[in-house]
């Protein structure tokens, strides 16, 4: 797992630590580097979670086959489980906590 420049890290929750692990041995499998390129630093929507530290975007553009992309992101959601969200959007993937009780 790679951190680029100027990520912050402060404030992120235990729970996307336990994210961390489970995508890193995912983009491990795929032979692929782990790049987080947010958590609690940059702008984002109004309500976001990064600023609670519980989202955390991470970089696609070193994998230049899409169908790759995507089936790392089936994979990634299968092993995170309900209490993760994950959204492939069009130059990165974000993944949040926000459990449903
Ligand atoms: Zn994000």
């Amino acid at each position: 797992m790679i951190l680029k420049e100027g990520v912050r890290t402060l404030g992120v929750s235990r729970e996307l630590i336990i994210a961390f692990i489970i995508v890193n041995e995912v983009f491990r499998y795929f032979d692929y580097q782990f790049v987080v390129t947010s958590i609690t630093d940059s702008k984002h929507s109004y309500k976001s979670l990064h600023y609670s530290g519980n989202a955390f975007d991470l970089r696609t553009r070193h994998i230049k086959d899409s169908k790759i992309i995507e089936t790392i992101v089936n994979v990634i959601k299968e092993r995170l489980g309900k209490d993760y969200d994950v959204v492939l959007e069009p130059d990165h993937i974000h993944i949040e906590y926000q459990p449903v009780f």
